[in-house]
């Protein structure tokens, strides 16, 4: 058992008190944001082409990264009072924050207690899933592009499959599932890894996901004639398995952005993430916070409201949860990256948070 710190005192005096006041994340689309994604660090310990430069960035400096207890006061409010009911940690690279494991004890300490989940790149992660487990987490999301190390270095400019491999083995043992498995598939780099990571994922016991590239590198070099669409990937695969569409799976899918396609032979279900072609705004459910406090309520938002300042300066939980219903509230119908007046939104995705 991992050894953690007393949680803070952090629930209200009279929890269901606040729950009967409870109000909703609603847009102006009858979409209700129920989803929050988390971003703990911008930083990070690789360095993937489609994401960051090779020398990094200009990260945030440490004081206005949110602390420990204002990101559990945030994740309070949005679970007692606005209807958050999932909370996905990521970043940058999560698995960084060294207090990791006592701040999944303390979100899984909130009443009503959210499901727990984490987006990681896996480096670290064998040595930490039981404790993640122990601590409150339910389900992990393991980035991983290729099986190949001397590809692994050319995406990621760093040499560690193997600590990836290990923490992919070690969130299976702690009962971490489903672990998925999300994985972007670039042009002349790692296409032809399709068929072999869908091999492994059947073999390993791990949900994969294919994530179509999006404009969302700190570089702005994504070119939508170079990205490798879903029908490409669906493709890639049949040339070795039948894929099949079950309408159970369509029925089942709800807010969930990947597409499910069932292997005839086997029965597996890959993923496929068409974010660009094929956008799934309609049915989106998330709400984003930055490691520096700002909310987002779309990965491709260009405004943010920011919560952080209203925090230090001392607002109430019932001002704080006004704000956020307001951002949500303007949330746009779609994140337009078909329309001809797209831009990029100034943050990468690191720093925006996965
Ligand atoms: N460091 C963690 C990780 O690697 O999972 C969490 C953050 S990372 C930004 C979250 C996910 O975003 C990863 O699966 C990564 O592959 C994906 N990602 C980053 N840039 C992307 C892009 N331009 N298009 C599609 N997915 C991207």
């Amino acid at each position: 058992m991992t050894t953690l710190l007393p949680l803070p005192r952090i629930r209200p005096a009279d929890p269901s008190a606040e729950r009967a006041t409870a109000r909703r994340l609603a847009d102006g689309y009858g979409r209700v944001a129920t989803d929050l994604r988390v971003s703990l660090t911008d930083r990070c310990n690789l360095r993937c082409q489609y994401c960051m430069p090779a020398e990094g960035l200009e990260w945030l400096p440490r004081a206005e990264v949110l602390t420990d207890a204002e990101i559990v006061r945030l994740i309070r409010i949005g679970v007692t009072r606005l209807g958050i009911t999932t909370v996905r940690l990521t970043g940058g690279e999560p698995l960084l924050r060294k207090d990791l494991e006592w701040l999944v004890a303390a979100i899984a300490d909130l009443d009503p207690a959210p499901v727990i989940a984490l987006t990681t790149n896996g480096i670290g992660l064998a040595g930490r899933a039981v404790g993640l487990a122990e601590a409150g987490l339910a389900r992990i999301n393991v980035s991983l592009d290729t099986l190949d190390p001397v590809t692994f270095k050319k995406i990621t400019r760093r040499p560690r499959l193997t600590d990836v491999l290990d923490g992919v083995d070690a969130a299976l043992a702690a009962g971490l599932t489903p672990v998925k498995i999300n994985s972007v598939l670039l042009r002349g780099v790692n296409e032809h890894e399709a068929y072999p990571l869908l091999e492994w994922a059947m073999a390993t016991g791990v949900q994969l996901r294919f994530i179509e590239q999006m404009p969302l590198d700190a570089q702005h070099a994504w070119k939508r004639s170079e990205m490798i669409t879903a029908d490409e990937i669906r493709a890639l695969l049949s040339e070795h398995v039948q894929l099949v569409e079950d309408p159970a799976d369509r029925q089942r899918r709800g807010s969930a952005p990947a597409e499910l396609f069932r292997v005839r032979e086997t029965g597996y279900a890959v993923g496929i993430i068409a974010s660009v072609s094929k956008p799934f705004c309609g049915t989106c459910d998330r709400v984003r916070l930055t490691a520096d406090g700002q909310l987002r309520n779309c990965l491709f938002a260009r405004t943010e409201s920011d919560l952080r300042t209203p925090l230090r300066a001392g607002a109430s939980d019932e001002e704080i949860a006004d704000q956020w219903v307001r951002a949500v509230a303007g949330k746009r119908p779609g994140h337009g990256i078909d329309d001809p007046t797209f831009l990029q939104p100034d943050r990468p995705m690191s720093a925006i948070g996965g």
